[in-house]
């Protein structure tokens, strides 16, 4: 498993097989890169996330739909925990990760990107959030080929890039 590199952008974007979607269980879209990636792929993301997970996803947990009209092919939606309100558990965070590549070792995804889950509204210290990625991600034995950490701003660029030193 290649380390992860970092990027500075916007996840919906990514030239990559897979974008890794920051969800909630309900799986219906909402703020933040749900919201984005909701918007970016169209309709057919909700149509897919209802069809495929009619009961949603429970936290730690990661499936796949199409990514529609983005440039990636699929969405890999996972479930952070929301610290926020009081969902702590660390494993579950790095659970994300970890499903989230065997998900997409499943589907033949080769390259994927990752925004930081769990680290916005949800309200995971971000150093800490960065952390459990990139421990998690270089840890998995997933037959994959490349792994992208999607910053949105400098600020987080500069965080992952030093975790990755
Ligand atoms: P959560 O509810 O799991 O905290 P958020 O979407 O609120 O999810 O935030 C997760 C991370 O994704 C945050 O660091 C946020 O700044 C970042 N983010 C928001 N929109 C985008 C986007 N379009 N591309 C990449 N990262 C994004």
């Amino acid at each position: 498993m290649p380390t992860p590199h970092a990027v500075r952008g916007d996840i919906t974007q990514a030239r990559v097989a897979a974008v890794v979607n920051a969800a909630n269980r309900a799986m219906r879209g909402g703020g933040g890169v749900d919201g984005a990636i909701h918007r970016a792929g169209g309709p057919a993301v909700l149509r897919d996330c209802v069809e495929r997970f009619p009961h949603g996803l429970a936290t730690g947990d990661a499936g796949w739909t199409t990514a529609g009209e983005m440039p990636a092919r699929w969405v890999i939606h996972t479930v952070g925990p929301n610290y926020s309100a009081g969902e702590r558990d660390r494993d579950l965070l790095a659970s994300c990760y970890r499903r989230s590549l065997e998900v997409a070792e499943e589907i033949g995804a080769r390259t994927l990107a990752f925004p930081l889950v769990s680290a916005g509204i949800y309200g995971w210290p971000k150093g800490d959030a960065v952390a459990c990625a990139v421990e998690t991600i270089s840890a998995s034995t997933a037959d994959v080929d490349e792994v992208t950490l999607v910053a949105f701003d400098d600020a987080t660029l500069a965080l992952v890039e030093q975790h990755l030193r």
